[in-house]
């Protein structure tokens, strides 16, 4: 079986480690979200890329969920002496790794979609990890400033003001021009099933859909479309999935998700949605299921994995 998945970081790297548990002897591949990509200090970082790469390769530090374990901030520690901004994105000695070769790699003239297939050669992550596009998107955010209403990146947004800024609207820049990386529409329309994971349906799953040519193909794919939910008892498990969701005027609970991403035959894309016992049910969804959603470890993420696929498949 073939199998894609749109994915974001920390959500989709702990669902993913159980569907590739799930299903050892298919062919997973996963569209990753690349518009939290920032440059700092002069080097490309790809965030959910490198979540998902470290997660599946088993270099993540698990407590966090993001970064490298046994990680180390001398680099960053001397900046901070040097006081050279930014200071409140974490770059570990051993994640620079990482960013150096890629930006090296991006100077060189290599696409984002080889230089990603180049650092995964060493983490061996069993998927084939494609980012959305080759092309520059980042999210920014406009938000309430004393200064009155200013754009910032996503990242300094939810990193250096833990979304406590009160957010208007996210717009991905560079988005109209992006094209999807390649193998991507090769990927949906050739895959069995499409899983939308837990990730954050507004700035993980939002804009590799919004990359011109990816909503359609997952409109039009003959592949079933399945999603899980990431907000939990009208909470996500991570993060501020909520904020967002509020930002763009969509209540934080499972069913609102799931009409956001809508039913196929009615305009939307799922054909099957996973949610957690005693949240509300979607309207709509073909198919859709109530089960336990939280993934503790690899049994459990493996176990919602399964019941995911097997919903529409
Ligand atoms: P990010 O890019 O690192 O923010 O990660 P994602 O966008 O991939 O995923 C974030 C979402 O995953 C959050 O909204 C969380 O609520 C959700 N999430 C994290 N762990 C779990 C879990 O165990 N179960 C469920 N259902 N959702 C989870
Ligand atoms: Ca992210």
């Amino acid at each position: 079986m073939r199998i894609t998945v749109l994915a974001g970081g920390v959500g989709g790297a702990r669902f993913l480690v159980g569907l590739r548990s799930a299903y050892p002897n298919d062919e997973i591949t996963v569209i990753g979200n690349t518009a939290d990509d920032i440059w700092l200090q002069g080097l490309k970082v790809c965030p959910d890329l490198d979540t998902v790469m470290y997660t599946l390769g088993g270099g993540i530090d698990t407590d966090r969920g993001w970064g490298r374990r046994d990680e180390t901030y001398t680099v960053l520690d001397e900046l901070g002496a040097y006081g050279f901004e930014p200071l409140w994105f974490t770059l570990g000695d051993r994640d620079l790794a990482t960013h150096l070769i890629r930006t090296q790699l991006l100077s060189a003239g290599y696409p984002l979609d080889e230089v990603t297939a180049a650092l995964c050669k060493r983490w061996d992550p069993g998927v084939t990890l494609l980012p959305m596009t080759n092309d520059r998107v980042e999210t920014h955010v406009v938000v309430d400033t004393d200064a009155g209403p200013a754009a910032m990146h996503f990242q300094q947004w939810w990193v250096q003001h833990r979304a406590a800024l009160p957010a208007h609207r996210f717009t991905f820049v560079g988005i109209d021009a992006a094209t999807p990386a390649s193998g991507v529409l090769d990927a949906i329309w050739q895959s069995d099933v499409i899983v939308l994971p837990p990730s954050n349906p507004v700035v993980s799953i939002g804009p590799i859909l919004a990359v011109p040519g990816i909503r359609e193909a997952v409109l039009d794919t003959p592949a079933p479309v399945v999603g899980v939910s990431g907000i939990v008892g009208g909470r996500p498990v991570k993060g501020m999935a909520d904020v967002c969701l509020a930002a763009i005027g969509v209540a934080a609970d499972a069913a609102s998700v799931a009409a956001h991403y809508g039913a196929r035959g009615d305009g939307g894309i799922l054909d099957g949605w996973v949610y957690e016992s005693g949240d509300p049910e979607p309207t709509s969804v073909r198919a859709s299921l109530a089960t336990t959603t939280l993934m503790h470890d690899e049994a459990a993420a493996a176990e919602l994995a399964r019941v995911t696929v097997g919903l529409v498949t």
